[in-house]
Parts: C-alpha cells; sequence; structure tokens
C-alpha cells in the first residue's frame, strides 16, 4: 500500500512541460481522474481536505447523538442539532410550522409602518432583508466595536445580475423569478398570485441593485467606511428611519458606518412607493430564502435547483448531513470544532506552525526592508505594522459561550432561528465592551484561513493544517511550498491594495507617501492586465481588479514563502527524490491549487468571487517570480516565465 506523498510523481503529466503550463505538470493527470462529483460546483485540494474533517465530523456526530452525555454540554448540544437536521419526518413533519408565528406577522403588515415596526424582529431572527447591519471593529479606533450598516436586500448573488442584459443573464433572471414564485406557492400563495408577486419582487430588488455598489467598489476601504451620526443616517432614511432601527435592534452609540449612503436613499423611496402586498411578498420571500435549507423537500429541492444547480453547477445535492453539517459550522461551528480539535489537531502540530510563522514573518520583515521602490518614510511605518501582527493557529484559547442556545431535537428550522437570535444577541450584546481580540472569525475545523484588517492579525484554523497543506513530517520545502505559501499569503494581505489602507493597530489611515502609493499602485496594475488577459471560460474573462487583494497577496506569499525556505535550508540543498528543494517547494505550491471546476459555477465565481480560478493562482504568481524559472530552467519569454520588463513584483 502506497500512503499518500508529498510529492506524488503519479499525478503528474510529465507530457506537459513545466515552462508552458508547470500546474498542468505538477496535476494533470489528478485533475484528469478528479472530475467535479456531482454533489459540488468544483473540487479541488481545499475540498479533499474537507471531505476528511467532514468524515471525521460525521463520525463524531453521530457519537454525540447516540450518547449526548450531560444535558447542556458540547455534545448534547451538538447531537442535538445534528438528529433534529438529519430526522427527515421531523422536517417533513413540521412543514413551515417553525416560521408560522413570522410569516402570520408578515401577514398582518398592513402599511409601511407595519413593515417598519416588523423589521427589527426580522433583524434579529437572520432574514436578511432590505440591508444588512453587523457589528465589527470600529475602522477608526479598533479597540471599539462600531455598527456596520451595509446594502444587502438582494435574492440573487450580485447586483449586476439584475442589471447585464445578455441572453444568458436574462434566462437566469427569468429563471429567478420562476423560482422565487415555486417558494411563494410552497407557502401556500395561489400560483396565479405567485407569478405576478414574483415578478414585482424582482422589479423591487431590480431597484436596489441599481443602487447598490459594484463587487469591485465593495473593496474600497475608502468608498465603503462612512461614519454617519445618527441624525445623518435617518436623513439617509427619513421615512424608515433606520436610526431608530438600530436602537431597536441594540445600537447603543452615536454613529455607524454606512458602506452606500445613496443605496439607502434609494431603499427609503423603494418602500415606501411600493404596494404593501409586494413588500409582503418580498419579506415571505426572503422569509424562505434564509430557511430553505431547514424546510421539507419542496422548499429545499426548489432552492437546489436554482441556487445549487443552475448557479452552482451542482448535479445532485449534497447528502443531507454534510448539509446539516455545513449549517452547523455556520450556526453552532465552535461547539462542532471543539469535537474535531479534541481528536486532529496534536500540540506537535501546533508547534511547527508556529515556527513557520515567525519565519514567514521575519521574510516579510526582510522583504519590507529590502524593496528597491519604497522610501524610508513608508518602509517605517511598514516594518511597524508588521510587528504589530497577531496570529493564532489551530484553535482558540477559550471556546465562544454557548450557554444561552441550546438546539433542541424538536425542529430543525426553529434550531436555526435560535441560533440566528443567539448570534445576534452576542453581537449587539457586547457592543459597550471592549473589542474580544481572543475570538476567532472561522470555527477551526474549516479548511481556510484569513487576515483580519482592523485586528491586524492572520488566523491559521487547524482545518487547513493537513496534507497538502500541511505534513507533520516533511521536509521544510514541502511546508513552505503548501501551508508556507499561505501563511505568506495572509501576510502579504495585510499589504495588499486594501490591507495596506490600515495601520499596525488596525486604523483605516493613509501610512503612505504619495509617491510610494504611486508606485504601489503602478506594480499592481501589472497584475490587474495579466488577470485580466486571462480566460475562466470561452465567454468571460478574470477579473483583475475584483481579484486584485488575493493576487498580489499569491504573488508575495510565494514570494516571502521562498525567502522563508532559503533561510530555513542553511545551504542544505540536497536533493530528495531527485528533486532540488526549490524544485520541491514549487511542486507543493502548485498542488495545493489544483482544482477542476463546472463551467457554471466558474461562472458565478468570476462575478462574484475576489479570488481567481486555480488555475492562475498557481501559474501566475511563478510565471512573475524568478527563481521559478531557475529551478526548472524555463527560458525566458516561455508562458511560465515572462520577460523581465513585464513581471509583476511588489513584495
Ligand atoms: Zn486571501
Amino acid at each position: 500500500m502506497t500512503a499518500t506523498m508529498p510529492i506524488d510523481r503519479s499525478q503528474w503529466d510529465e507530457r506537459v512541460r513545466p515552462a508552458d503550463d508547470f500546474y498542468r505538470h505538477v496535476n494533470g493527470r489528478w485533475l484528469a481522474e478528479h472530475p467535479v462529483p456531482p454533489e459540488y460546483g468544483a473540487y479541488g485540494a481545499f475540498h479533499e481536505v474537507n471531505e476528511g474533517n467532514q468524515d471525521r465530523l460525521h463520525r463524531l456526530l453521530h457519537a454525540a447523538a447516540d450518547d449526548p452525555g450531560a444535558e447542556g454540554s458540547v455534545r448534547h448540544k451538538v447531537g442535538d442539532y445534528f438528529m433534529a437536521g438529519t430526522d427527515e419526518a421531523l422536517i417533513a413533519a413540521a412543514g413551515i410550522t417553525p416560521l408560522r408565528e413570522l410569516l402570520d406577522a408578515i401577514d398582518a403588515v398592513r402599511s409601511a409602518e407595519d413593515a417598519r415596526a416588523l423589521a427589527p424582529r426580522l433583524e434579529r431572527d437572520g432574514i436578511g432583508a432590505y440591508y444588512d447591519i453587523g457589528i465589527a471593529p470600529d475602522f477608526a479606533d479598533p479597540s471599539a466595536y462600531l455598527v456596520y450598516v451595509g446594502q444587502g436586500g438582494l435574492g440573487l448573488p450580485d447586483r449586476d445580475y439584475y442589471l447585464k442584459d445578455d441572453e444568458r443573464s436574462t434566462q437566469l433572471r427569468e429563471a429567478y423569478v420562476a423560482h422565487v414564485a415555486t417558494q411563494l406557492a410552497n407557502l401556500g400563495v395561489p400560483e396565479a398570485d405567485a407569478r405576478a408577486a414574483a415578478e414585482a419582487i424582482a422589479a423591487f430588488e431590480r431597484r436596489l441593485a441599481e443602487a447598490s455598489l459594484t463587487k469591485e467598489q465593495q473593496r474600497d476601504p475608502q468608498l465603503t467606511l462612512n461614519r454617519h451620526t445618527l441624525d445623518e443616517l435617518d436623513g439617509l432614511m427619513p421615512r424608515w428611519r433606520l436610526a431608530t432601527l438600530v436602537r431597536e435592534i441594540g445600537g447603543t452609540q452615536p454613529a455607524v458606518s454606512v458602506d452606500a449612503p445613496d443605496f439607502f436613499r434609494v431603499l427609503d423611496e423603494a418602500i415606501s412607493d411600493t404596494p404593501i402586498d409586494v413588500l409582503r411578498h418580498y419579506l415571505r420571500w426572503h422569509v424562505v430564502r434564509a430557511y430553505a435549507s431547514s424546510l421539507p423537500p419542496a422548499f429545499e429541492d426548489a432552492a437546489f435547483a436554482f441556487y445549487g444547480a443552475l448557479l452552482g453547477g451542482q448535479q445532485e445535492p449534497k447528502p443531507r448531513w454534510k448539509r446539516v453539517l455545513d449549517l452547523a459550522s455556520q450556526d453552532i461551528g465552535e461547539l462542532v470544532s471543539q469535537l474535531y480539535v479534541d481528536e486532529a489537531f496534536p500540540p506537535a502540530a501546533k508547534d511547527r506552525c508556529e515556527h513557520l510563522v515567525e519565519h514567514l514573518l521575519a521574510a516579510m520583515g526582510t522583504a519590507i526592508r529590502t524593496n528597491p521602490w519604497m522610501t524610508d518614510e513608508t518602509r517605517g511605518e511598514a516594518l511597524r505594522k508588521l510587528a504589530g501582527f497577531s496570529f493564532k493557529i489551530g484553535y482558540p484559547d477559550r471556546w465562544r459561550d454557548y450557554a444561552a442556545l441550546t438546539p433542541e431535537h424538536d425542529s430543525f428550522a426553529a434550531n436555526r432561528i435560535r441560533a440566528a437570535r443567539f448570534e445576534h444577541d452576542r453581537q449587539f450584546g457586547r457592543l459597550e465592551e471592549p473589542v474580544d481580540t481572543t475570538e476567532w472569525l472561522l470555527p477551526p475545523h474549516i479548511v481556510n484561513a484569513y487576515y483580519h484588517p482592523l485586528l491586524n492579525e492572520i488566523v491559521f484554523p487547524a482545518g487547513i493544517l493537513q496534507p497538502p497543506f500541511f505534513w507533520a513530517d516533511a521536509d521544510d520545502a514541502i511546508n513552505y511550498g503548501g501551508i508556507g505559501s499561505v501563511i505568506g499569503h495572509e501576510i502579504t494581505h495585510g499589504f495588499d491594495d486594501q490591507g495596506s489602507q490600515f495601520d499596525a493597530t488596525g486604523a483605516l489611515r493613509n501610512w503612505w507617501t504619495e509617491e510610494d502609493r504611486t508606485e504601489f499602485t503602478r506594480r499592481a496594475d501589472v497584475l490587474v492586465e495579466q488577470f485580466n488577459a486571462s480566460p475562466v471560460t470561452d465567454d468571460v474573462m478574470v477579473n483583475g481588479r475584483l481579484t486584485l487583494g488575493e493576487n498580489i497577496a499569491d504573488l508575495g506569499g510565494l514570494a516571502i514563502a521562498y525567502n522563508a525556505l532559503q533561510e530555513a535550508l542553511h545551504g542544505d540543498r540536497h536533493p530528495i527524490d531527485g528533486m532540488t528543494p526549490d524544485q520541491r517547494f514549487f511542486a507543493a505550491y502548485a498542488t495545493i491549487w489544483r482544482t477542476n471546476y463546472t463551467d457554471a459555477y466558474a461562472r458565478l465565481l468570476a462575478n462574484v468571487d475576489p479570488h481567481a480560478p486555480s488555475h492562475y493562482r498557481a501559474n501566475i504568481p511563478m510565471s512573475n517570480f524568478e527563481p521559478f524559472a531557475a529551478a526548472f530552467d524555463v527560458p525566458e519569454g516561455s508562458p511560465m516565465a515572462r520577460p523581465a520588463g513585464e513581471r509583476a513584483r511588489i513584495w
């Protein structure tokens, strides 16, 4: 039996030359032998690791359900959530009863004023109608919390879906209207009315879409972080009196941040001149949209057909236990994680990852100190920012307190509403407290990592600290190429086009000289052009602006991981398995990006995802990086080695 190896040449396609397409060279066989499984829209290394985590959790969840232990214990809560979620007979028997009170309250809405009175309740129950309201560190003083009020209220993934007029977009909109009508009919609205109501809902949402920021604009903190006093907030929505609503749901502070002021002006108008029966249907639709995944098959199947299959490219739904696990990760993530890390994350892994992070931070320091284009003034600020970085690895020292949330084995939808209320109360309940810097924004069993600009911290959950990202006993080249480049990526986010606008404390503050900012932008624009020239499907290109932050992070992450490896090697360049450390580093890097996509899902991502397709995330950074060309004797001007004058280099 062959165990999985850090470098597994049986997955390569040596017919493809490294100089032409290194991603295919290293992953060709894997890509050919791993078509996207029917339950996925895309499938790659991240999904493979997630599959393993899910299998482990599946077993642990069953064990918790079978032997829940004491009332109120982690096992008990997780077990009840899982049992209620997987009990199909219970879900079918409950029908829409768990939502009855909410739907009755919507039926009773007779005026815009009634709708307004209902809004705080919808907010607390997790119905994202009209807009999104949340809590995060204050961008001017990140030691305190601030309420953030954001555009929202759409049922399609982005504003552009409402506004584009090509054939595919028009068809998608028609399918959306049909889907909304189906869900309204499932709620008991007569079919003839449901169709007209769905059209009116789509028209209402279109008005919101027209006033919404684009995905690219949403990435611009100068545009989206706008402090408004509560009076000013009421000025944006004088009829709706948004400020009063913010107070009613627990906002206690004199100011909030508003991402798109014009959106709220338009929303105020749209709500007041939309017939009240349309508004009621709009609210019903958003209740169903929020909870379809925990309702009987008629609702869930319809939601899958539109969101999962048509938009997401899935041929079939995931098995129920995986769907419940995904929702549990949102609703009770740190309870699930507690079962996971006990078994899956040994202390030795934490130690080795800590060392890696420290080496990567040191390499970023060198990159800042030695880069040829920065003035000393900006360089000093950048080094101060780096010195202010904190990091978290594995799982929290202190778990989130779920005492106020008790899932029960009575109704899946009821548990989901309980979880929404718990989260709402948790967020608003701490508004006056200092920012909790120990909090994790991802449950630790998740296969991902993040940089938080307002906290100036990088976080690596246990879920991703596994092969092919991290190998407890592989040589350094493998781990620096894998998880090392991920760590470098997250560090670089602190210095990408967004992150570089926040300082060491997490405050939004310009610490750049104008000259340095101009040069940074010039260098970043090279990357924008490279990605803009990269096709996603036959008629869609990568959006180089939308993906710029991630692309800067990939490019910088690769460079600093490589430099950190050179330090770690201490000159020991002996080959392993016929490959130099540099070759192993780049092979490990290319391996983590192996991913197949369905056409539909690739299109969805191209519209909404700030990450470019994996193929480019692997190849474009390497094609800009001279040590890659040197490691594989790639002649300058080959697809994998851009001419010196055309290379992008920032960090
Ligand atoms: Zn990223």
